[in-house]
């Protein structure tokens, strides 16, 4: 089974590069964002407590993630493949990542890295909160989670790196031809 980690800053497209995939091999996909807010949406203990650090651009604690993710992978285990959109974002969870898929006899087959400058990264962002009406899609709260981004998340890039599964694509304006070059690569694995 195919284990495949879509890695970036906010707004550089995983949500579009997950549902390429998805569309072309038949991969479930896990998006950690997705799962919160939907937990939200549905007023549950859990929604409760990660509204607050959603709403200031901060991570929720990695235990709380740690658990969700474990329970959304087993019901996956019959597919093709599972994408992680939005997971790991600290170095715990990306060792907790390792950890879970080794008891399941299984591994990080790749992880795709999505460069995008930031002014494109803000450009997008601006435009979705328009669109979608996100409610940590503002600027202040943007910037929060671009300093996140940096200070908690950008660092595993070298623990991908370690671990031998990083693969690196650069946004040179032009969507459909990442997306080819993202697919081209996962069907040579
Ligand atoms: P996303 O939809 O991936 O941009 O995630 C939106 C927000 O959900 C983030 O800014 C965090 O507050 C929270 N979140 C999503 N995934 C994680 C994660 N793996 N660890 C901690 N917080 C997360």
């Amino acid at each position: 089974m195919d284990n495949i980690v879509i890695f970036g800053a906010p707004g550089s497209g995983k949500g579009t590069y997950s549902a390429a995939l998805v569309k072309e091999f038949g991969y479930n996909r896990i998006s950690t964002g997705d799962v919160l807010r939907a937990e939200i949406k549905a007023g549950t203990k859990l929604g409760k407590i990660v509204k607050g650090y959603i709403d200031q651009g901060q991570l929720i604690p990695d235990e709380h993630m740690i658990d969700i993710l474990a329970g959304v992978y087993d019901s996956m285990l019959d597919g093709p493949g599972v994408i992680f959109d939005g997971f790991p974002r600290t170095i715990v969870q990306a060792k907790a990542l390792k950890d879970m898929l080794q008891e399941r006899g299984e591994k990080i087959t790749i992880t795709i890295n999505l460069n995008v400058s930031e002014d494109v990264l803000m450009e997008r962002l601006l435009r979705r909160a328009k669109i979608e009406g996100r409610a940590d899609d503002n600027e202040e709260t943007i910037k929060k989670r671009f300093k996140v981004y940096y200070n908690q998340t950008y660092p595993l890039i070298e623990w991908f790196k370690n671990e031998g599964v990083l693969s690196e694509f650069t946004f040179k304006g032009d969507t459909n031809l990442i997306i080819k070059e993202i697919i081209e690569k996962v069907a040579s694995l």
